[in-house]
């Protein structure tokens, strides 16, 4: 969808909440399929390093045998971009006996383009695509993996003024450009949203909520209690909720304005990960974690492994593994904004890399 259309659409519909303009502009944007790599807009930690997704994989090995080797299983995916992390892991973890015949790969991604590069990526496990979690089946136990893909989920915006919160909205001025503007009245909702810390917060501040990752954590918890399992999350944003405006969009690697060209660059928002695990062990779950990526590669061994598929590389190749895995774990890079969170039943042993130090 050109960024006209959807101008379009959002004119018709009048100011309409930033999550409608965020859930229209991620899509139109995905759809496309030329997000990723050099040539697209951003690179993201699978695409950086196969380092990265052969040690998730080593973790869904591990978290396979906790759960007591289940056959079969459900292998879950949400968002598998180029299906670069799911190939990684799949490799990996079949050094484990046992893991991948017992797998059923099952990818949610609203995509098209997307879909079909995982096709190409993944045939050889057979994956079945899902709009959403609701039509996975219920009958077996699930390991889902995430990356990148709570930040992707629209989120809706409060403004504090005198009288309350009010909820921040997006409209077309009369020149056909997208503007902020606030909702007359107060939000019913803002309460109930946002976390006890924020709600006394300066005239002017902002504060964000994303409802559909809280329903998200309330269906994983469902799940989980009916056919057990983990889930494991990886993405960026502070450790406690904060106040603050976190939409950023991102063209050709570089940041772009955010309201200029939905559809055309990539917008996304922190993650609230505090808020999550609140809802998470509302709901009954465990909750391990946030750890800092930096962190969590190293105890799953990144500089061992690196320093083994280094030894037999060429020196391209092996600058290549250096510098991804650098990236992945520095503190000035990923290494600290990039996190890892996993869900599982109450009285599960300690998931791989979660141990508390
Ligand atoms: N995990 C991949 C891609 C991250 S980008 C990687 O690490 O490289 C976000 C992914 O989530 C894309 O595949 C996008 O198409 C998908 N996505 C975004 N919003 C979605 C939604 N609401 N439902 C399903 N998939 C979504």
């Amino acid at each position: 969808m050109t960024t006209n259309a959807l101008f379009d659409i959002l004119k018709a519909e009048g100011p309409v909440p930033v999550e409608r303009f965020f859930e229209l502009s991620v899509s139109a944007y995905y759809a496309q399929g030329t997000a990723f790599g050099r040539s697209g807009d951003f690179t993201t930690a699978p695409e950086i390093s196969q380092v990265f997704g052969e040690l998730i994989g080593g973790w869904c090995a591990l978290t396979w045998e906790s759960l007591g080797r289940p056959d079969p299983f459900l292998l879950v995916e949400l968002g598998p971009g180029r299906g670069t992390l799911m190939a990684d892991l799949m490799r990996a973890a079949s050094q484990m006996p046992g893991f991948c015949q017992a797998s059923r790969l099952h990818l949610v991604e609203t995509s098209p383009a997307l879909r079909q590069q995982q096709a190409d990526a993944l045939s050889a496990f057979n994956p079945v695509w899902h709009d959403t979690l609701a039509t996975i089946p219920k009958d077996f136990p699930l390991l889902i993996v995430a990356n990148e893909f709570l930040d992707a989920l629209p989120i809706r915006q409060f403004v504090r003024q005198p009288d309350g919160w009010h909820e921040r909205l997006v409209e077309i001025g009369p020149k056909g450009t997208a503007c902020f503007c606030l909702s007359r009245e107060t939000s019913s909702d803002a309460k109930a949203l946002l976390a006890p810390s924020l709600q006394e917060a300066p005239i002017g501040a902002i504060a964000e909520a994303c409802p559909a990752a809280l329903r998200l954590i309330d269906e994983i918890a469902l799940r989980l209690q009916r056919q057990k399992g983990s889930a494991l999350f990886i993405d960026y944003g502070p450790l406690e909720s904060g106040i603050g405006d976190s939409l950023q969009a991102v063209k050709g690697h570089a940041f772009a304005p955010v309201l200029d060209n939905p559809g055309q660059v990539d917008l996304t928002a922190h993650v609230d990960f505090a808020a999550l695990a609140r809802r998470a062990r509302a709901q009954g779950l465990c909750v391990w974690g946030p750890v800092m990526q930096g962190v969590w590669l190293q105890r799953l061994g990144i500089l061992e492994r690196t320093r083994s598929l280094a030894q037999g590389a060429k020196p391209l190749q092996n600058e290549l593994l250096l510098s991804g895995t650098r990236r992945l774990i520095d503190p000035k890079e990923m290494g600290t904004l990039f996190k890892l969170l996993a869900l599982t039943l109450p009285g599960f042993p300690v998931p791989s890399g979660f141990e508390v130090s």
